[in-house]
């Protein structure tokens, strides 16, 4: 019997966003691990624009499909679920690998597992790149410096990180996850590339991941207090994630080899970044009419072998990619504050 065959299904939503039309020379066929988190999804929306061909891998441990729903039933674009810990067979050109969770919160939660992904997770991309002949692309981290002792860090600083400690299966994962990615390209010739990323934010981290800039924001919009752990004197550096993509992609793009800091070196107190903060939410909520309690700083005991100061030497990114931030640090809060404003109002 018959039914319905008025309906036509066309395998797509209505419309997409304006994805550009390459020379099938020039298309490639890009591996996003980890494209379902935060820095991934926006990584994935800059390559789908260029017109590439992108499959992501994500496990969804703290990754989510309403991250990448704006794809789904594209021609150019594939989700596979898959934990990176087990090796996947695929046919690729570039390979990002960013599959790791990124939160102190989240990682420490199953400490083996995040030490399993730095290494075995690496190791089976380095073998898909390897297999493939694929440029590979390491998401390490600012945490590979520790506790720095040098200040701001060049890529040249060997770092001081505890190797017992809490954060330890996070710093020695990616440092391990260097140390692999370089064995690679000195044995197996393996074309590769190190962006060491220094604090990130914006649209689509987790309101409840426990990073700070999420914290604060969340707790300024509903006027809790803003918890501020030891006593507000230790630093960072934020970059907001578009500045972080256009990185990514010239490191991957480019023949430079050996690690690159991508941040921006903008840095603050965590109490100034409070503040900051209270006063943007503030701003915020006027524009909106909304009167809402003015959040005041709670000081909390402080965490384990948290660095105390922390901010990116980007010169060899202007050097070899001629990039730097586009973005301050304030004019990325504030679209961040919008975001989580209405992800607040739809929950
Ligand atoms: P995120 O937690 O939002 O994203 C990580 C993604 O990896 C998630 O989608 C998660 O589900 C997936 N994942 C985790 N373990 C996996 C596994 N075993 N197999 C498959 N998928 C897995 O974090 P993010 O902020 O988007 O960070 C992305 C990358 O950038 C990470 O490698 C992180 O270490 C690095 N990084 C981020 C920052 C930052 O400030 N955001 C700073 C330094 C480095
Ligand atoms: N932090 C804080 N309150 C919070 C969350 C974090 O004071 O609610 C501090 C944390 O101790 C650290 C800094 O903010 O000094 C950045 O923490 P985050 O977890 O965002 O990233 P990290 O750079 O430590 O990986």
């Amino acid at each position: 019997r018959r039914s319905n065959s008025s309906v036509i299904y066309t395998g797509r939503p209505p419309e997409f966003p304006p994805v550009k039309k390459l020379n099938p020379l020039n298309k490639k066929r890009i591996l996003v691990s980890g494209g379902a988190g935060f820095v991934g999804s926006h990584l994935v929306d800059r390559l789908m624009l260029m017109g590439h061909d992108v499959i992501v891998v994500d496990n969804y441990f703290t990754g989510s499909k309403t991250n990448l729903m704006h794809w789904f039933g594209h021609p150019n674009f594939e989700v596979i679920r898959h934990d990176v810990v087990d090796p996947i067979m695929l046919e690729v050109d570039q390979i990002y690998h960013l599959a790791c969770p990124a939160s102190p919160v989240h990682y420490q939660s199953n400490p083996v597992k995040t030490l399993k992904t730095g290494f075995f997770g690496t190791y089976n991309m380095l073998g898909l790149a390897k297999r493939v002949k694929a440029r590979f692309l390491l998401t390490s981290t600012s945490e590979v410096y520790g506790d720095p002792e040098e200040h701001p860090q060049k890529e040249s600083y060997w770092g001081h990180v505890n190797c017992i400690g809490p954060r330890a299966c996070y710093d020695e994962g990616k440092r391990v996850a260097e140390a692999l990615t370089y064995s690679y390209a000195r044995q197996d010739g393996v074309d590769v590339r190190v962006a060491r990323i220094f604090n990130t934010f914006g649209p689509r981290m987790n309101w409840n991941d426990g990073r700070v800039v999420s914290n604060f924001i969340v707790q300024a919009l509903k006027g809790d207090d803003i918890t501020i752990y030891g006593d507000g004197s230790a630093t960072r550096s934020f970059q907001y994630v578009h500045d972080l993509v256009d990185g990514l992609i010239a490191l991957m793009e480019s023949d430079y080899s050996d690690p690159v800091n991508l941040g921006n070196p903008e840095e603050y107190t965590i109490k100034q970044f409070a503040d900051m903060i209270v006063q943007l939410v503030n701003e915020h909520r006027q524009r909106h009419g909304d009167v809402g309690k003015t959040s005041t700083v709670t000081y909390l005991p402080a965490v384990a072998d948290d660095p105390q100061k922390r901010k990116p030497d980007t010169t060899r990114a202007k050097e070899v990619l001629g990039w730097a931030p586009q973005w301050s640090a304030v004019d990325g809060l504030r679209e961040t504050v919008v975001y989580f404003h209405q992800i607040m109002q739809q929950s």
